[in-house]
């Protein structure tokens, strides 16, 4: 298995000077099996240059955690969405007051987009991710309902021995302490238990998250928590805020090695998600 982070921003596209090391793309990631079926978690802003180095004339999975502008607004701009030999299949949280097309459709519509949903030349399906296991090519994935504002699923995708759990927009700690809060009680925890890597929500520092409570994401502090009662192999805390610059997030990742070795965990074990950073994945490295 290996991963692949084509955006790793959360809430706005975020280019610039400032930006440039850790990317300015909206979430992102490619998960690629090893019999070669490429798993896409969300379709922000990063997927445009995903669609630029994918072959067309094949199957293609998107999972969406949600629609929020920031992991569909790529889908416009998908290369492979717009060649009549590309299938492609996109999966979603269901919701009781729309299908996941027509959701998808009120920003792929006029006036936003000067083509309707309908219109994508490639062939195009929209599934509810089922609440029960199902299989993509050699993996086994999981979709479960997490804590964020409006319909929202994690991910897990299990190949062989190996699992990568992808919760991007999550606040698992909201109202309650994480340290001691029962297993079974916490949002997301039953995907991310035991997982090789987990790819989580880590979007504010702790002093920035009091005036965010509510939001739907998550400070370091819980980040680390969660990951550690989890007990997950390695950390990649995603979903780096706007306004967070590249110096910035530098002094983040020291404070969440600081953070993560006080719980026990290794240095090398934890990491921020990097634009167009790779993670191989074998039972080897897991
Ligand atoms: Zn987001
Ligand atoms: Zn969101």
């Amino acid at each position: 298995m290996k991963l692949k982070f084509w955006g790793a921003r959360g809430s706005v596209p975020a280019p610039g000077p400032e930006t440039n090391r850790y990317g300015g793309n909206t979430s992102c990631v490619q998960l690629t099996l090893d019999d070669g079926t490429d798993i896409v978690l969300d379709a922000g802003t990063g997927i445009r240059n995903l669609g630029l180095t994918m072959q067309h004339d094949c199957t293609l999975q998107i999972l969406l955690t949600h629609l929020h502008l920031d992991h569909i607004q790529g889908l416009m701009f998908f290369e492979p969405a717009f060649d009549p030999k590309t299938e492609l299949n996109i999966w979603g949280p269901e919701a009781p007051e729309a299908s996941l097309e027509d959701r998808i459709a009120r920003y792929i519509s006029s006036p936003l987009t000067p083509i309707e949903v309908r219109e994508l030349p490639c062939e195009l399906s929209f599934k509810d991710s089922p609440t029960t296991e199902w299989e993509i090519g050699s993996a086994r994935v999981q979709a479960a309902a997490v804590t964020h504002r409006g319909p929202t699923l994690g991910y897990r995708i299990t190949e062989g021995d190996l699992s990568v759990c992808y919760l991007p927009d999550h606040e698992p700690a909201l109202g309650a302490s994480l340290v001691d809060l029962p297993e079974e009680w916490i949002s997301g925890f039953e995907l991310a238990q035991g997982a090789d890597v987990l790819i989580h929500d880590c979007q504010y520092s702790d002093e920035e998250y009091a005036s965010h409570i509510g939001w739907g994401h998550s400070r370091l502090t819980d980040t680390l928590t969660f990951a550690h009662r989890a007990g997950v192999k390695r950390l990649v805390l995603f979903h780096h805020d706007p306004l967070h610059s590249d110096d910035f997030l530098d002094a983040f990742m020291g404070a969440a090695v600081e953070g993560w070795t006080a719980l026990g965990g290794a240095p090398d074990r934890v990491e921020l998600a990097v634009e167009r950073r790779c993670i191989e994945l074998s039972a080897a490295t897991a």
